[in-house]
């Protein structure tokens, strides 16, 4: 039997639609500006999230650290949640490269930082401190979705004191398309939520199911700015059309259908209510999180042991994470969360 790979939604392969898209990309060297297919998702992707221009880069880490770099000179600060990837889970890139120094605030409950945090984390004008540049945030984090009343006033706040505003949306749709509800319009969403930002990164190598890629969108200085970045971060690539004929793919073919992803989460999180030992987050879109608790405390590693053995993969730093995505169907979670249950004998 096949496994059942809950690690992530990075874990996807190309469906044969989407290697017939790659195959079929016309191409040219994208270090000379003249990939078709590259120029082609730029341009689709700027359009379809309100911006002037978008770069096309290998990783989300990238993108960011683009944006980052962009945004900032040495000797800024960024303003960011103790949790955000573009803090914690990217080796410190802006640090390291860039020397802008991040100031991380603690998030609230429902992923938000609150409001009177970010204000009270902005320095004055005064040579005792780093120059407080930009706000960034991230949506989905963890999963979670960031109320769209508070994108705005997080945006407004930082607007209103002279920050720019990035949006580390490697999970965009995935919030569009919980936002948006059945019937809605993700794009739409999408679309609402970037325009709150100077600046939004998307990944495609995630639940949209591309092999590799994001995107980097602003206005066309600022993307010139990060084109510098991305030069000397070695990600300028050549026939990267190739990748960018699967982004492309992704957007016509693979948005929609996150509400699938986003419905065999939330049947996960069904599947194992109710265990003592094994507390479990409702899931808003396709991160379904669990601590094991009282007794259990200790027992995340032999779980996970339990599940691999089974052909259950699962990952998770801080919690158990299990992610669902375009590999896996309701006969694979069915089998996760019993194999779950075994474990408790539940
Ligand atoms: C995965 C992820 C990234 C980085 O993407 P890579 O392509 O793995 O570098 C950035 N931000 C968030 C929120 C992510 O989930």
């Amino acid at each position: 039997m096949a496994d059942i790979d809950l690690r992530s939604d990075t874990v996807t392969r190309p469906t044969p639609a989407m290697r017939a898209a790659m195959a079929a990309a016309p191409l040219g060297d994208d270090v000379f500006g003249d990939d078709p297919s590259v120029n082609a998702l730029q341009q689709k992707i700027a359009a379809l999230l309100g911006f002037e221009a978008a770069l096309f880069v290998p990783t989300g880490t990238q993108s960011n650290l683009c944006a980052l770099l962009a945004h900032c000179q040495r000797g800024d600060e960024y303003l960011v949640g103790q949790m955000a990837h573009c803090y914690r889970w990217e080796g410190g890139g802006g640090a390291v490269f860039g020397s802008v120094q991040p100031q991380p605030i603690a998030h609230q409950p429902d992923g938000t930082l609150a409001l009177a945090d970010i204000e009270a984390a902005i320095k004055p004008d005064d040579a005792h401190f780093a120059r407080t540049r930009l706000l960034a945030l991230e949506n989905t984090l963890g999963g979670q979705l960031l109320p769209f009343g508070y994108v705005q006033q997080a945006t407004q706040l930082a607007q209103d004191r002279g920050l720019g505003r990035h949006l580390d949306g490697a999970r965009l749709f995935n919030a569009a398309v919980a936002q948006a509800g059945p019937g809605g319009d993700a794009f739409a969403e999408a679309r609402r939520i970037a325009q709150c930002f100077d600046s939004v990164s998307v990944c495609f190598s995630k639940g949209l199911g591309a092999p590799v890629g994001s995107a980097l969108c602003g206005s066309r200085e600022f993307i010139a700015r990060a084109h510098r970045v991305r030069k000397m971060a070695g990600g300028g690539l050549r026939q990267a059309g190739l990748l960018a004929a699967a982004a492309s793919y992704a957007l016509d073919h693979h948005v929609e259908r996150l509400a699938a992803d986003h419905a065999l989460a939330r049947r996960l999180a069904e599947g194992v209510a109710g265990i003592a030992g094994l507390r479990v987050e409702p899931p808003q879109t396709n991160i379904v999180f669990a601590d094991l608790v009282g007794e259990s405390r200790e027992q995340a590693p032999a779980l996970r042991a339990h599940l691999q053995a089974r052909g259950i993969l699962t990952t998770g730093v801080y919690r158990l994470r299990f992610v669902t995505h375009l590999d896996v169907d309701a006969a694979g979670v069915d089998r996760a969360a019993a194999a779950i249950r075994e474990f408790f004998n539940a």
